[in-house]
């Protein structure tokens, strides 16, 4: 992994971590029970290197940009709604001044006015300049928002293509076009079959087991990336 041209070893990891990358955790159970909310994310302006009083500043800006009532600065997270919770903890981010936010599921079991509440706080960053990547299972929530898709299967990327293209139908892998396809709104059937286990991965391309397209030379190699039709696809028979 790069970030910024660099490779990313343990020790950037840790010079980087909660400074120029940001984590929206996946769960407002992250934020800690016995600190109100404006110490919490005071704390992380502090550690990024705020003074004091401009931490304390930050929060206040940053909390009312949304919309959080002064009063929410000494709130527990046990006194706030799960909208305002999910709003202090894309605060902790924004305060940070990160590069690159990483948003790690941050919609599931929220009511939907607050999906695309949420939605919009994390295309307003990628507006201001900041890169966004959010990890979903939502494809709906990543379509509203995202310019770009990344398809994960059994631990890899199968497909990186433009939000646009779901729309069009210009998806280049089976196992994105068939999860396009199990959808309720589109054809509404499964894919068949199981992603492999960690420790008995099929040889060759990963998806070998379950493509419809399956040929003897699928099964010798790992697929490298390819670009096909404005599009990364990892598939020997993606078609320009
Ligand atoms: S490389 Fe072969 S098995 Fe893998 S997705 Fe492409 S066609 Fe299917």
């Amino acid at each position: 992994m790069q970030f910024q041209g660099e490779p990313l070893t343990p020790d950037r990891c840790r010079a980087l971590r909660g400074r120029a990358i940001a984590l929206i955790p996946q769960s407002v159970g992250y934020l800690d029970p016995l600190m109100t909310v404006g110490q919490q994310v005071q704390r992380v302006g502090q550690l990024n290197g705020l003074s004091t009083r401009d931490a304390r500043a930050a929060v206040d800006r940053t909390f009312a940009r949304y919309e959080l009532p002064v009063i929410t600065r000494q709130r527990y997270p046990f006194q706030l709604s799960g909208g305002m919770a999910r709003r202090v903890l894309v605060s902790t981010a924004v305060v940070t001044q990160a590069d690159l936010v990483i948003a790690d599921e941050p919609t599931p079991g929220l009511h939907p006015d607050v999906v695309t509440e949420t939605l919009n706080h994390l295309r307003e960053l990628a507006q201001g300049g900041r890169g966004v990547i959010l990890i979903t299972h939502d494809i709906d929530a990543a379509l509203q928002v995202a310019d770009h898709v990344a398809v994960f299967y059994a631990g890899t990327t199968v497909e990186i293509a433009a939000a646009t293209d779901f729309a069009t139908g210009n998806l280049r892998h089976p196992y994105t076009q068939a999860l396009w396809r199990s959808l309720p709104q589109n054809e509404f059937v499964p894919v068949s079959g199981n992603q492999p286990s960690p420790d008995s991965l099929p040889s060759g391309c990963l998806f070998s087991d379950r493509c419809p397209w399956v040929t003897a030379e699928c099964q010798v190699a790992r697929p490298e990336l390819r670009w096909v039709r404005q599009g990364w696809v990892r598939c020997i028979h993606a078609e320009g």
